[in-house]
């Protein structure tokens, strides 16, 4: 994914933990896969890993630097 690092500065990091790494999009960024503005974007830093999500919600996906990257939108 292109831009990864400017998307991320855009945005304020929320949890980091051994499986993830989480940031909300508190200034309505466009999401790079569907073009609408997003929730949260969620770093999967393992190569399998279980999200267990509170609401039903709509997920865009990317890949950077072989780690897979979730884009949640509500
Ligand atoms: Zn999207």
């Amino acid at each position: 994914m292109e831009d990864f690092e400017e998307l991320v500065s855009s945005l304020t990091p929320r949890e980091d933990n051994e499986a993830i790494k989480s940031y909300q999009n508190t200034t309505a960024v466009a999401c790079p896969a569907c073009e609408q503005p997003f929730d949260d974007m969620v770093v999967c830093k393992q190569a399998f890993t279980s999200l267990n999500l509170d609401f039903e919600m709509d997920l865009c996906t990317a890949i950077h630097d072989d780690n897979v990257v979730l884009f949640t939108h509500k």
